[in-house]
């Protein structure tokens, strides 16, 4: 589906153009950035809504970054826990974005799709998952809704 069709994703995300990076990255980074981000590979990129996350770097250094727009304001944390309001690497993950829209993983048509499984069949799921990554049990007894920025994996390992 195209992006501009899709309406699992905020519209800030959708109007978020090069110009707009361009100017973040400046103001941010002395234009770094795009450098950074040329330099740099993406992975786990999901889109959510309102929100952006990844790994960004390389085989040697890489950081995961979280990104979340509200109209124009825009809220990062990233694991270089940089003092920046928005560091390289958020930047650099808006350039993945809006060169590579495709390659982010929709979590909005992935969770549409877990709506359909039935009970059973995520039990046994769950099962095969907390068989491999049995810190993750946590996650899913926690007594408390956790935001999406609240789910620290590793602080789990
Ligand atoms: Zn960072």
């Amino acid at each position: 589906m195209p992006l501009e069709d899709d309406d699992t994703v905020a519209v800030e995300l959708k109007n978020l153009d090069y110009a707009q990076i361009a100017a973040f990255d400046q103001e941010a980074a002395d234009g770094e950035a795009l450098l950074f981000y040329e330099n740099s590979q993406i992975e786990n990129a999901v889109v959510y809504r309102n929100k952006l996350s990844g790994r960004i770097g390389n085989f040697f250094e890489n950081y995961d970054v979280r990104i979340e727009l509200h109209g124009k304001e825009i809220t990062n944390s990233c694991t270089c826990s940089s003092e920046r309001k928005i560091c390289l690497h958020a930047i650099a993950l808006l350039y993945g974005w809006i060169n590579d829209a495709d390659d982010f993983m929709n979590l909005s048509h992935v969770l549409a799709d877990i709506e359909k499984i039935a009970k059973s069949q995520l039990m046994d799921i769950v099962t095969n998952i907390l068989q491999r990554q049995p810190h993750m049990a946590a996650l899913f007894l926690a007594r408390k809704k956790l935001d999406w920025d609240e789910i620290d994996i590793d602080s789990f390992t």
